[in-house]
């Protein structure tokens, strides 16, 4: 594609996405769709030759949008928030314009620079200390993996030279999302090493069986490493003690995370800070800025 015609397709594509911006409210959230469909609909093997830009933007409406869910529907309540408002569109262009890799400070300076400087602005609408430094990742999950491997290594240094031990002991809540089991199973802490504590009336983990649950961890031989607490749980929104499962999983020497994805933007609010009381003495803190949570806290 040569400049001239990048420039008028690139106008045609601006138009179509305004026009979709203005008119999605007309269309389904869900489309009308029988799983195998779209597959079957598209060709089996690669086209050998290019096609004309117009016959790919209308295999676009016909075979893909019209097999999609529009998440930025204003009716679609599922799930989260997206972050695709235009100028977030436009800035996808100029990103893909420049495609940066991170990989290093001198693969992308800018992307490297841009990154810190955002998420310390983040941080501070967060109302967190300067001591925590961000990272950006691909997803919540991603995040909670990382810092389990850092839990591992903060409970036992050696782990990086010799490898992963089969006692170490991961607690949550049973209203956990299920990132954390994932993470763990991924990282062979094992199934049978991962605790789902009880929560009490609000879906708040209960403490006393925290504690009980570490003491009979410690008894039969094995070592608490990470407790990851909630602000905010995917099912019920419920927030767990967070000062006072600090405080106790300080006692026994663990890592805290705070997983935070879902309520983590709600932290910005003056009337929801109370909800975040202690937060700010974790270990790590996941959030999402994305997902605003709909309704009030
Ligand atoms: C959504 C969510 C996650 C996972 O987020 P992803 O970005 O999809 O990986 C983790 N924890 C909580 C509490 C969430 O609401």
């Amino acid at each position: 594609m040569n400049p001239n015609d990048f420039r008028r397709h690139g106008h045609e594509m601006v138009e179509w996405i305004a026009n979709y911006l203005e008119t999605v409210r007309d269309r389904r959230v869900l489309p009308d769709v029988k799983p195998g469909e779209v597959f079957d609909r598209l060709p089996t093997h690669a086209p050998d030759t290019a096609e004309p830009f117009e016959q790919i933007m209308q295999d676009f409406e016909a075979q893909i949008l019209s097999g999609s869910t529009l998440w930025n529907h204003p009716r679609f309540f599922s799930y989260f928030a997206i972050s695709s408002t235009p100028p977030s569109i436009l800035a996808e262009f100029l990103a893909a314009a420049i495609n940066q890799n991170g990989i290093l400070w001198k693969s992308g300076p800018a992307l490297t620079e841009l990154e810190q400087v955002t998420l310390g602005w983040l941080r501070e609408w967060l109302g967190l200390p300067p001591e925590y430094f961000g990272i950006m990742y691909d997803t919540a999950s991603v995040s909670t993996l990382h810092a389990l491997i850092a839990a591992r290594q903060f409970v036992v240094p050696d782990t990086r030279r010799h490898g992963a031990r089969h006692d170490l002991v991961v607690y949550t809540s049973d209203q956990a999302h299920s990132s954390i089991e994932k993470g763990a199973l991924a990282l062979g802490f094992g199934e049978d090493n991962v605790r789902k504590i009880a929560t009490d009336e609000n879906f708040a983990i209960r403490l006393d069986l925290l504690e009980a649950a570490i003491q009979k961890d410690l008894t039969e031989g094995r070592v608490p490493c990470c407790v990851v607490a909630c602000v905010g749980a995917t099912p019920t929104a419920s927030v767990d003690p967070i000062s006072q499962v600090i405080t106790l999983a300080r006692h026994y020497g663990m890592w805290i995370h705070v997983d935070a994805a879902y309520a983590g933007p709600a932290a910005m609010l003056p009337e929801c800070a109370p909800h975040f009381a202690g937060w700010d003495h974790a270990d790590s803190i996941v959030m999402n800025p994305q997902k605003c949570p709909k309704s009030g806290c």
